[in-house]
């Protein structure tokens, strides 16, 4: 791999200061090439635990995930290259909706995706992932479980833990990108490529669940193209997931579910702003004290859970 001449410039300063580059896999590729490590958000902000060394953390990946990372890292300072890079699904629940969620069902217990923001998180009493949201919910105390912002995981969520009952919050939330798969526009594509693997994430509509050979996590998925036997898959998750796969893995074809299934967000992070960030250690995301030790603690029962 050639590096351009941007690259060159951020790895020796990242070198020089002590920076860690954490990207979600949903960056561009030039980022993903010059990132310390690529992966999903939860394993990202674990990764930047176990690194003592490391006074600063540019974390190119949208805002939830960078406040996650700074709460499990109150000793670091979390700098974003774009402080617009905001999620639009953990928008969709503030922390008011939790509330009143909590009063009206006041024997539920409340288990939110780690795709929120941390003054909703600081409502919840644990916290998931896409790849862990049914071992968490089958271990709760309570049979009611609520649960948000994304609907489809709910149903997912339900499917895998039939004594639960999941009530979405809010009612329909939804992930932009995922919202974008439609099942028949993938039936074309497997009828195209017979032999292929359809790989679904399960923020995904029922429908193209329901067809997928296989669903999970950004993460669960590469592991899956490392471990199958198949040598062809279709990927239906944002773009980046592809160019990783590429990268990793380039001995398999895969072919995206929807080309243009890129999250904006996401792509708003450039090799310019992160050099910048680096350069002037801005801007910075951190989350108030008070806030921060509720959200860590849902946080921190999620891990004990996932064991
Ligand atoms: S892909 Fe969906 S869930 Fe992920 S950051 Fe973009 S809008 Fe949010």
């Amino acid at each position: 791999m050639t590096l351009s001449q941007v690259q060159r410039k951020i790895l020796q300063l990242k070198e020089k200061e002590k920076t860690l580059i954490l990207a979600h896999n949903y960056q561009r590729p030039e980022i993903q090439e010059i990132a310390d490590f690529v992966g999903d958000s939860l394993q990202l902000c674990l990764t930047a635990t176990k690194v003592e060394d490391f006074k600063y953390i540019v974390f190119c990946g949208v805002d939830f995930m960078a406040e996650t990372a700074s709460i499990l890292n109150p000793d670091k300072l979390v700098i974003i290259p774009d402080v617009e890079a905001r999620c639009p699904m953990a928008a969709q629940l503030p922390a008011n909706i939790v509330v009143e969620a909590k009063k009206k069902y006041s024997d539920a217990e409340v288990m939110l995706y780690v795709n929120t923001l941390a003054e909703a998180k600081a409502e919840a009493d644990v916290i998931c992932t896409s790849s862990n949201a049914s071992k968490i919910a089958s271990k709760l105390n309570s049979t009611r479980v609520l649960f948000g912002p994304d609907r489809n995981l709910a149903w997912y969520t339900a499917k895998h833990c039939p004594g639960k009952e999941i009530i979405p919050i809010p009612e329909n939330g939804y992930c932009i990108v995922h919202k974008m798969f439609r099942a028949e526009d993938i039936l074309a594509l497997k009828k195209k490529h017979p032999n292929a693997e359809v790989l679904v994430h399960p923020e995904c509509d029922p429908e193209v669940q329901d067809i997928a050979d296989f669903i999970g996590s950004t993460e669960q998925m590469c592991k899956r193209c490392l471990e199958s036997t198949s040598k062809e898959f279709i990927i239906a998750t944002e773009i980046g997931l592809v160019d990783r796969l590429k990268r990793e893995l380039p001995d398999r074809e895969y072919i995206p579910a929807l080309k243009n299934a890129a999250c904006d967000s996401m792509k708003l992070h450039t090799l310019e702003k992160v050099y910048h960030a680096l350069e002037k250690k801005k801007p910075v995301v951190k989350v108030p004290d008070h806030i921060a030790e509720k959200s860590r603690s849902a946080i921190e029962r999620m891990l004990k859970l996932s064991k």
